[in-house]
């Protein structure tokens, strides 16, 4: 047996997207997560650099859930060469598919798009992978069950626990000749409309925590009430609202919550439309795991024949030309691809279109620039001035605050050997680490992308001798 375990910091070191790490026995090779970079240039470009490790040796991907920020670099690594299984629990599979087609087709569409209008600087603009490429590691796609430890390898085992996240997350227990790592994943909300409260861990000799809102609480709003006032004033002034979203959990929430308002008569019948393929498919997603949340699926039923669902680009055109007020959800949440790119087109110019971000909006994003009342957005090569209102609704984040991550940990009773903080912004992360030791007294450690950090195991096997006696 080796005498280590290293830890290669693939992404989320630094920032929120990207989430990779690779964990080295010696004997084995297991990675966890494989997202996508997204946001700044700076850190699209590392979706093209070359990956410090050896693709084609690598045992096994283990996935806490579907989002394209920890699955969207699949495609890349089975092209590069990695040929064993991608692990996950069944909605995380199924969410996964739906993301990686979804991201293909954008790539592919962007890539010609930018040789077509001859913005880019690269020519011809290729594709970082196409559909081809998505469908080949869906093959690799192996389903586990949730709460279940299972044999991975000789002398690794393990778990994936139930987190609140999204349909289908959780987080990971890896259990490596005794020695208990333990990935975050995204970590839910306590109380969320659709998803029951996380799970939380026991035991951690090695804990891998993430720290997006490490730095914040998320006010107590009252969600429905802000939400209506929202669609009445923008009702009142004669316009549309047009709230980009993710289309995993944040668009069946909205849609959800609207069409309660809708139901309560608390809004006037405006259309509602949803123009999202995926968010469509990830509807399905919920109606086959009814156990992974919360949403009584006659609900579901009737929540969805209250909205107009957008299949093709024919009929986003259609809205479009629609002149009354209505209220619009559309792909991607951060404004970073996706139809609502062209309803903004259209939008952002009128003084009476709102548009409502809710979610985490990652630094370099659109998104973050209208949050932070950027005066133009560039769309496709070409600015467009902001005068839309812009409204923002933390609250619906799918992410727990800061009080929240501290609770996750509150179950572990022994301290972690190692704290690594990952999956956050620098100065949440740094936040989160102060509060940390002030709560607990534990030491966390902030990685730097590409870092390697070495964990020993001659120290638990020591301890196990003492023990035993
Ligand atoms: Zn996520």
């Amino acid at each position: 047996m080796n005498d280590k375990i290293t830890i290669h910091f693939l992404g989320a070191a630094g920032t929120v997207t990207g989430s990779k790490y690779l964990i080295d026995t010696g004997d084995k090779k297991i990675m966890v997560d494989c997202g996508l970079f997204q946001g700044l240039k700076k850190l699209r470009v590392l979706n093209w650099d070359y990956l410090p490790v050896n693709v084609e040796e690598i045992d096994a991907v283990l996935l806490t859930h579907g989002h394209m920020d920890h699955t969207g670099y699949l495609p890349k690594l089975v092209k590069m060469g990695f040929n064993n299984s991608i692990l996950g629990t069944s909605p995380t599979l199924d969410i996964a598919a739906i993301i990686l087609r979804d991201s293909a087709k954008i790539q592919e569409e962007d890539a010609e798009r930018a040789n077509k209008e001859g913005f880019t600087k690269h020519s011809p603009a290729e594709p970082l992978y196409d559909l081809i490429d998505a469908e080949k590691a869906i093959e690799h796609f192996e389903s586990v069950p949730e709460g279940e430890w299972m044999d991975l390898f000789e002398g690794i085992r393990v778990r994936f626990q139930y987190n609140g996240h999204i349909v289908g997350a959780t987080f990971i227990e890896l259990d490596i000749y005794g020695k208990r790592f333990v990935f975050s994943g995204d970590i839910g909300r306590k109380e969320d409309l659709l998803m029951r409260p996380p799970k939380k861990p026991e035991k951690a000799d090695v804990l891998f925590v993430e720290s997006t809102y490490g730095n914040r609480l998320h006010k107590k709003e009252d969600l429905e009430t802000k939400l209506k006032d929202i669609i009445l004033h923008t009702v009142e002034k004669g316009g549309t609202l047009i709230i980009p979203s993710f289309a995993v959990e944040r668009t069946q929430t909205l849609m959800y919550l609207l069409w309660q308002l809708r139901e309560k008569g608390e809004i006037p019948a405006i259309p509602m439309i949803m123009d999202s393929p995926m968010g469509a498919n990830v509807l399905n997603v919920f109606h086959q795991h009814r156990d992974w949340h919360k949403l009584p699926i006659d609900d579901c039923t009737k929540m969805c024949h209250t909205f107009r669902i957008v299949k093709d680009f024919k009929e986003t055109w259609e809205v479009i030309g629609n002149k009354n007020p209505k209220i619009v959800i559309a792909g991607s949440g951060m404004i970073s691809g996706g139809r609502v790119l062209t309803y903004l087109q259209q939008y952002l110019r009128k003084p009476e279109t709102s548009v409502l971000l809710a979610g985490f909006q990652a630094e370099g994003t659109r998104g973050r620039a209208m949050l932070d009342g950027a005066s133009e957005l560039k769309i496709y090569g070409k600015y467009y001035e902001v005068k839309a209102e812009v409204f923002n609704l933390q609250v619906l984040s799918a992410h727990a605050d800061q009080v929240e991550l501290l609770d996750w940990m509150s179950d572990i009773k022994v301290e972690p050997e190692r704290i690594f903080i990952t999956h956050g912004e620098s100065h949440s992360a740094d936040m989160f680490r102060v509060k940390i030791k002030d709560v607990y007294g534990w030491d966390c450690t902030i990685p730097e992308l590409y870092e390697i950090d070495e964990i020993p195991l001659e120290e638990s096997a020591e301890k196990k001798v003492d023990q035993s006696h």
